[in-house]
């Protein structure tokens, strides 16, 4: 069963307009928009063939707002791994995604959880540093460098589509890693 047919969920977690929805839909239909809808989750389905292989990929767009606890609880417990995304203007977002990271090792009792860090907006950066010498995206840097991030990391942007594939072709190969170590 399990050479011929994987499924596994997918939480994107992060602050509120970090651009979450804009990932999960630039990935999976190849689209762009100014603005999605704030719902507080999104569940999508995307269905691959892998080598052979049929997978099918549940995504859960999570809201960021978190004005839910159990509900994040809930993701956290039911997925299989984890996309954290900050946007490289805002380093508020990215304090928010080293507290989600912890929160999902100490719900899950073991730092062994697929995860994988997104840097957002990554389109933008070149303007804000024009603009603003770069005071948050710089700050963001420092930390990722002081961090011991045992966590992939990528720059992406969903706008340009910079990285968005590279993000989930990782994310499946920390999840097949796993299995094989079982
Ligand atoms: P979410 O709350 O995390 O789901 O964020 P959204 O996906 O709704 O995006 C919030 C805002 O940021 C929207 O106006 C998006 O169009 C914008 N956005 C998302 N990703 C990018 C990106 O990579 N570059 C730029 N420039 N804007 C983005
Ligand atoms: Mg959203």
């Amino acid at each position: 069963e399990d050479t011929m047919r994987k499924h596994y969920r997918i939480a994107i977690m992060g602050a509120a307009g970090v651009g979450k929805s804009a990932i999960v839909n630039q990935f999976l239909y190849g689209k762009f928009h100014k603005d999605y809808k704030k719902t507080v989750e999104d569940m999508h389905r995307g269905e691959f063939d892998m080598d052979g292989t049929k997978l099918t990929l549940e995504l859960l767009d999570t809201a960021g707002a978190y004005k839910f606890p159990g509900m994040r609880r809930l993701a956290i417990a039911t997925s299989d791994a984890f996309i954290l995304v900050y946007s490289r203007e805002n380093s508020e977002s990215f304090r928010e995604v080293t507290e989600l990271r912890d929160l999902i090792h100490a719900e899950r009792e073991t730092d062994e959880v697929p995860i994988v860090i997104v840097a957002n907006k990554e389109d933008r950066q070149t303007k804000v540093c024009r603009r603003e010498l770069a005071s948050d995206p710089v700050a963001t840097e420092s930390a990722i460098a002081n961090i011991d991030w045992d966590s992939t990391f990528f720059t992406a942007s969903a706008k340009e589509g910079i990285n968005i594939v590279a993000i989930f072709v990782e994310i499946l190969k920390l999840l097949s890693k796993g299995r094989d170590d079982l």
